[in-house]
């Protein structure tokens, strides 16, 4: 590393390569507004100028609460230009929660775009004075609303700084670049902090891993705040694409980006592909090219991969975690398997895949004594990871940052089986295996046999206490409307009848609940933990 010729890895080169070679190429479209990869390079070097002049600087923690909106897709390389730490906040998240991360995170910056005034009002007040130095407004650049929070703006900050600005030059590659809270369905958010080097290497082998070729026109219906947008943040600007960018993430924005800018990319959890299948019929457009899909953060059902592919999407599946810098694994596409019935191909596809370059290996594992499971397809292990796209560690948690990590693997929480072909199949997260009479009933197994029921729209399973077997699933599910606008019409016997169906007896949900919408965590999946509390409730007889 102290060679001469070491030069840190960091994702800002990705944007200074893309101004230099793609400079009047359309970085960032947004609504009636349009910049060039030159413009958006000037941008950041501004903006980076003026967070200096506000002397933010190294390791200091620049927070945003925002949408998909150009200035958090700049604040993706200003903020680092300014040696600083880019912290995204899930805005779904309530107000107490974000004041947790302001406060844990200590960040010396707070930009809140305008939809979030309320929420980040009610966040400052639950900080007692402590407040972050420096808090900024951002107005929407399309249509400004005359929005103000704190002494700065965020377009005002842009104009003002220096376009020439050369950069706060990174020294270390292993430096902090962006601080990302888990959205905590587990246990309590940790800070996972990403080194520039971690997220150079990742943002480059998934580029690589889902096979994205030269200017790509991808649509920003992931979330940015989720792993810095499974850092195609930065993987855009790497391959001279065009940033799509949208406020809210509804079928008909969705629609009209696709046919409008003809995008070829998007990233999305699988449940968005309800949100696209459920699309009213003005909301829709032809989907006319092919639209590359990389999904993960939830299983995705294969009957809804069958569904969404069907309407000419073509979606790669992924998995990881925000340790992970996002996507970990990648179901890599076998030509072998075009052969195969649509049914078949969705059911490979519904496998996590295998290690995308910069992850050395994936494993699992008994935990008790670190020896690896057999890759049979059947027996399952807890899934370990180790390789450049893991976390450096929790911020400011030594602890739980040195638990995370067992003998150099980082354990993931989830289990899962390797088939012989060497793909991973994620049968649950450690906490939600159902054990039923000593027998392991995977319950994303017995989900996606229910995803197959035509009137089921969502499904968990949980364990309920069982006082014969200890443990059995319980149901919980969300119907369908019929034609004529009506959900009640699906009954219990319904469901558990075609389970008998299509598993076996061992398998078969005990009791099944039905609930207008299943309760769901700040980024979009269905929670466990509060249907594993109603299940307890439950008396079996
Ligand atoms: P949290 O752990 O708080 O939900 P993450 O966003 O990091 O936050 O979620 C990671 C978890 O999401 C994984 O540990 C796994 O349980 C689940 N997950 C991610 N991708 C997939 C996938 N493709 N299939 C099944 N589960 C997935």
């Amino acid at each position: 590393k102290c060679d001469a010729n070491y030069v840190p890895l960091t994702p800002i080169t990705f944007l200074q390569r893309a101004s230099a070679v793609y400079a009047d190429r359309t970085s960032v479209i947004y609504e009636g507004t349009h910049f060039t990869w030159r413009q958006t390079y000037e941008r950041c070097c501004r903006l980076a100028d003026s967070l200096r002049s506000l002397n933010v600087g190294k390791n200091d923690v620049v927070s945003v609460l925002a949408p998909n909106i150009p200035a958090v897709y700049e604040m993706h390389f200003a903020v680092p230009m300014a040696g600083a730490v880019l912290n995204t906040i899930n805005t779904r998240l309530d107000a107490k929660s974000i004041a947790t991360i302001l406060s844990h995170s200590g960040a010396k910056v707070f930009f809140v775009d305008c939809q979030y005034k309320e929420l980040a009002d009610k966040a400052l007040s639950f900080l007692n004075g402590s407040v972050p130095s420096v808090i900024a407004s951002i107005d929407d650049i399309d249509t400004p609303t005359g929005f103000r929070l704190g002494q700065f703006e965020y377009e005002q900050l842009v104009q003002r700084g220096n376009p020439g600005y050369t950069g706060e030059m990174i020294q270390d590659e292993w430096d902090p670049i962006a601080l990302n809270y888990t959205s905590g369905t587990t246990s309590a958010p940790k800070g996972v902090v990403y080194s520039h080097r971690g997220a150079y290497l990742s943002t480059l082998s998934l580029i690589l891993g889902w096979e994205m070729g030269s200017a790509p026109v991808y649509l920003w219906s992931l979330p940015m705040f989720h792993c810095n947008g499974w850092t195609f943040t930065w993987g855009v600007a790497a391959r001279g694409g065009t940033n799509v960018c949208i406020r809210n993430t509804s079928a008909k924005d969705m629609y009209r980006s696709i046919a409008d800018h003809k995008v070829t990319h998007m990233c999305c959890a699988p449940i968005v592909f309800n949100i696209l299948l459920e699309a009213k019929p003005h909301e829709r457009r032809e989907i006319t090219s092919p639209v590359e899909i990389l999904t993960g953060g939830a299983p995705p059902p294969a009957s809804l991969l069958e569904k969404i592919e069907s309407l000419g999407f073509h979606v790669t599946h992924a998995y990881g975690l925000t340790e992970a810098t996002g996507p970990a694994l990648v179901c890599e596409w076998q030509t072998k398997w075009n052969k195969l019935p649509l049914q078949d191909q969705a059911k490979l596809k519904a496998r996590q895949g295998i290690s995308i370059l910069t992850l050395a290996d994936t494993d699992i594992k008994d935990l008790d004594t670190m020896a690896s499971m057999p890759r049979d397809g059947k027996t399952m292990g807890e899934i370990v990871l180790r390789g450049s796209s893991i976390m450096k560690g929790y911020f400011k948690d030594p602890e739980a940052t040195s638990k995370a990590f067992r003998n150099g693997w980082f354990v993931t929480g989830d289990v899962g089986v390797i088939h012989p072909d060497g793909y991973l199949e994620i049968k649950d997260r450690s906490k939600d295996v159902i054990i039923s009479g000593g027998e392991n009933i995977s319950s994303v197994e017995l989900e996606s046999v229910l995803y197959r029921h035509p009137r089921v729209l969502e499904a968990a399973v949980v364990a309920m206490p069982h006082p014969k077997w200890g443990e059995s699933p319980c149901a919980f599910i969300s119907v369908k409307m019929n034609s004529k606008g009506l959900t009640n019409d699906v009954k219990e016997s319904d469901i558990i009848d075609y389970c008998r169906k299509n598993l076996p007896s061992f398998m078969i949900p005990k009791r099944v609940e039905f609930m207008a919408e299943l309760p769901k965590t700040s980024t979009g999946k269905i929670q466990k933990f509060q249907l594993r509390e109603l299940a307890k409730t439950f008396a079996v007889s």
